[in-house]
């Protein structure tokens, strides 16, 4: 057996808004001009594993500033809203190598990224439940449920899981199956709402968040892509030691113990 190390970073955990919201006072928009580490982007991760490295969404608009060409092996989209792709628009006009660029089933895409893609590679659309490897991930595409056609992802190495769910309001039945089956260690869940009155639309609140992290039973829960509400609701509550809320430039590290190949 041979024992490796994995990292992910969270990039960006906000939702659309961002923390600090447009012209809001609320208290969480406040700590958060006040003290940076408090700030919300739009929705980015980072995988590590040694010189293997992945990008899950790409909602930072500074993105071509963070990452050299060459430094991605390629960049997975849950879907094309705007908080999930911005940082693409500026990265595809520089002359770098081509850049893997995998997502779902979506013939629209997001403004004219199809059309000039530049140095992104666009490739072509993810299956449901249907894996495929990227250098050294295994990386399976479970539909979610949300107003654009969206997946989430299983990324396997070795003997670890992490599931990345977001956006997603509740989860369909087969992908809620389908990851019953695995021994998750990490779960990144979308959680933009505190608890709703009425289910919400189109993103998870705590109280769908609560029922999918019971349902799944991962080892820890990572709260994600969470409003600037959501951030209010937090600052009176104790979370169970299990659930985590996820921080911009986060950064966790994961033993993992990969098979060797016969
Ligand atoms: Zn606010
Ligand atoms: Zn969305
Ligand atoms: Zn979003």
């Amino acid at each position: 057996m041979n024992r490796e190390t994995l990292q992910f970073t969270f990039l960006g955990t906000g939702d659309a808004a961002g923390v600090p919201c447009y012209g809001c006072h609320c208290a969480a928009c406040e700590i958060a001009r006040q003290h940076p580490g408090f700030q919300r982007h739009p929705s980015c991760l980072l995988l590590e594993k040694g010189k293997d490295r992945l990008l899950i969404d790409a909602g930072l608009a500074d993105l071509r500033l963070r990452f050299h060409p060459g430094e991605l092996d390629a960049i997975l989209l849950t879907h094309y809203h705007m908080d999930h792709v911005a940082g693409l628009f500026p990265m595809r006009w520089g002359p770098a190598q081509a850049l893997p660029v995998y997502g779902p089933d979506d013939k629209r895409g997001c403004d004219d990224l199809y059309k000039h893609p530049g140095c992104l590679d666009f490739q072509p659309p993810l299956e449901p439940f249907i894996p495929v490897r990227i250098g050294s991930w295994i990386i399976e595409p479970l539909p979610l449920k949300h107003s654009r056609p969206t997946l989430g992802y299983l990324v396997t190495q070795g003997d670890y899981h992490l599931a990345y769910l977001t956006d997603t309001v509740g989860l369909p039945p087969h992908t809620r199956e389908r990851l019953q089956e695995v021994a998750i260690k990490d779960l990144i869940l979308d959680c933009t709402h505190p608890p709703q009155e009425s289910a919400p639309r189109n993103h998870n609140d705590w109280n769908l968040v609560s029922q999918i992290a019971a349902d799944l039973n991962p080892q820890t829960t990572w709260l994600t892509h969470l409003s600037h509400e959501m951030d209010c609701w937090l600052l009176a509550r104790e979370l169970p030691a299990n659930i985590q809320i996820a921080r911009d430039r986060q950064q966790i590290k994961r033993q993992i113990v990969e098979a060797i190949p016969v």
